[in-house]
């Protein structure tokens, strides 16, 4: 594949018109309990109520939408097990593009089940003897198929930028933003929008303390390696940020800050108790950086992305349960 440029708004600008009428315009809800208790305007922008569940769906449209139709014909690649398997099914469905998913062979069963409900052709590998990159760059050549990776993509991160794009023309300016952070796709994507239309936004992305490579990579200066961090926020399991989604980050990102598997897990509760949503671990890391700096954050106004809601309820009445018996 030849090197890309790197997206800059116009591309967020453009994805927005791309995926209009296959996308969700997703809530921004707002919670007087947690404006009480930060002293603070939150807005909470709802990408557990996108399609497939997750903001992933986004950037998977706008990267199939540019498709050749000699790619269209061919089909795309893609390896995960996460909500960019969805992602890419789903979209590939709507386009009628064939989607080839890569998929551990001990993943979830519940997630392997909507992947092929949306149509896609899993591929298992053994996550503990197979490398997954391999096969997948594997099916690619042996059959003309386009690989679109989960974050470190032009196409896909000037799509995960629009859900930052809605939040800020439906509610204006803001002193302050929240962004999940994983490969760092939703958060770069996120900090063009914030530059474009709200240049005074302070953007955070916000890491699982066990996975700080992100943080560490911004501070160093290069992109940090870690191993694979054991946290409950599976979408951020990842080990290091991109080549594209490194230096947006690096020139539009304030900081990166982390949180513990345990404030998320608080979250979770407060956005199902007080809220009534449904927020998987990795969706709440925005949330629960916003609830550490708070007393920073009074009397500005805030905005958290809440990436996603795909997780399983009986594990999400576990991680519940597990918190009460502290
Ligand atoms: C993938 C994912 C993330 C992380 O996104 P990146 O673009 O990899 O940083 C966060 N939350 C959810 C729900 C995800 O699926």
């Amino acid at each position: 594949m030849s090197e890309l440029a790197l997206p800059d708004y116009d591309d967020v600008a453009a994805a927005s018109l791309r995926i209009a009428g296959y996308a969700n315009q997703t809530p921004v809800l707002t919670s007087r309990t947690a404006n009480d208790w930060f002293g603070a305007q939150l807005y909470f922008k709802c990408e557990n109520f996108q399609r497939m569940g997750a903001f992933k769906f986004r950037g998977a449209m706008n990267a199939l939408s540019q498709f050749t139709p000699q790619q269209k014909a061919a089909g795309v690649v893609a390896f995960s097990s996460g909500n960019h398997a969805q992602a890419i099914a789903l979209a590939a469905k709507l386009l009628g593009i064939p989607a080839t998913i890569v998929m551990p062979h001990d993943a979830p069963a519940v997630k392997v089940a909507a992947t092929r409900g949306y149509g896609g052709q899993v591929v298992e590998y053994n996550r503990y003897t197979e490398d997954r990159e391999q096969i997948g760059r594997q099916l690619a050549e042996q059959h003309g198929l386009t690989l679109i990776p989960p974050y470190d993509h032009p196409h896909v991160i000037a799509g995960q930028g629009t859900a930052a794009k809605e939040l800020f023309e439906e509610v204006g300016e803001l002193d302050a933003l929240f962004v999940c952070l994983g490969g760092g796709g939703l958060l770069s994507g996120s900090a063009l929008a914030a530059r474009w239309l709200a240049p005074r936004c302070k953007v955070y992305g916000v890491e699982p303390v066990a996975g700080n490579d992100g943080q560490q990579s911004l501070r160093s200066g290069q992109i940090v390696h870690i191993d694979t961090p054991q946290t409950i926020a599976d979408g951020a399991q990842t080990q290091h940020l991109g080549k594209y989604t490194f230096p947006l980050i690096c020139q539009n990102v304030d900081d990166i800050l982390t949180v513990t598997d345990d404030a998320l897990v608080e979250c979770m509760r407060f956005f199902a108790e007080r809220m009534k949503i449904v927020v998987e671990p990795t969706g709440c890391l925005g949330f629960a950086a916003a609830r550490d700096v708070r007393e920073t954050l009074r009397g500005k106004r805030v905005g958290v992305i809440v990436s996603g809601g795909n997780v399983d309820i009986s594990r999400f009445g576990q991680l519940l349960a597990g918190q009460d018996q502290r």
